[in-house]
């Protein structure tokens, strides 16, 4: 028989590869449970942002970015407010999403954004069930999570699903570019020295590619209602 846990907060580590569809589903989750959502992959982003605009360029100009950046969630508690202002599209453009993944290989900038997600994770979860998505939060920042999923899908349908999202916000761009750019991103991610990507040994696969978001998301809430007595 399974263990139940019963107790009302708890984390759930959603890790994988970029345009998995990790974002959506990581918010639909949180908003399923009634949780809360931390987007890890927009502190990253932000730091990329407000450094890059800000003319930062060594690993030291872009943590001084990091530890300046206050991090809150808006009031319905699934975006993640920057100094106070959702930045929402700005943070999405191709140019911002490879200078993050640039700047995450940076350990200053690591370790400063790290602390701040075990800090709001950790004190969300005292009232609510935290969704915490991105690269290294089942191995690196919440390693004891209370439940770990990787979210993956062939690298062709991520491509497309990342080309349709970009469509609709007017970003002109060839898939093949995609591809490229993701392909590129991933490898960055993976080979960097500090809290690559990678899936954690205990976590639950769930590879998308054939998979609608609803679909995904009701395994995923299946899975951890399983194993809990509440919500
Ligand atoms: O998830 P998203 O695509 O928004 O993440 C942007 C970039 O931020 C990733 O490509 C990755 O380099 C970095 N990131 C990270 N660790 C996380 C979340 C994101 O290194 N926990």
């Amino acid at each position: 028989m399974v263990k139940k846990h019963s107790k009302k907060g708890f984390i759930i580590a959603i890790d994988g590869p970029a345009g998995a569809g990790k974002s959506t589903v990581s918010r639909l989750l949180a908003e399923e449970l009634q949780g809360m959502l931390l987007d890890t992959g927009a502190m990253y982003r932000s730091v990329a942002y407000f450094g890059l605009r800000a003319g930062a360029k060594t690993e030291r100009d872009f943590a001084i970015t990091a530890r300046a950046l206050t991090f809150q969630p808006s009031p319905d508690r699934r975006h993640l407010l920057v100094n106070g202002i959702d930045l929402g599209l700005k943070l999405r453009s191709p140019k911002v999403s490879q200078a993050a993944s640039s700047v995450s290989r940076f350990k200053a900038v690591r370790d400063a954004l790290t602390r701040r997600q075990r800090t709001l994770g950790k004190s969300w979860s005292k009232k609510f069930p935290v969704v915490l998505e991105g690269r290294d939060i089942g191995t690196a920042v919440f390693p004891q999570a209370d439940y770990k999923f990787y979210v993956t899908a062939d690298s062709k349908v991520r491509a497309m699903r990342r080309f349709k999202q970009l469509k609709k916000t007017g970003t002109k761009i060839k898939l093949s570019e995609i591809l490229r750019q993701n392909q590129h991103r991933d490898e960055q991610d993976s080979t960097r020295k500090h809290a690559p990507l990678k899936c954690a040994a205990d976590a639950v696969v769930v590879d998308t590619s054939r998979m609608g978001i609803v679909q995904v998301v009701k395994f995923m809430a299946d899975h951890v209602r399983a194993h809990r007595e509440l919500v």
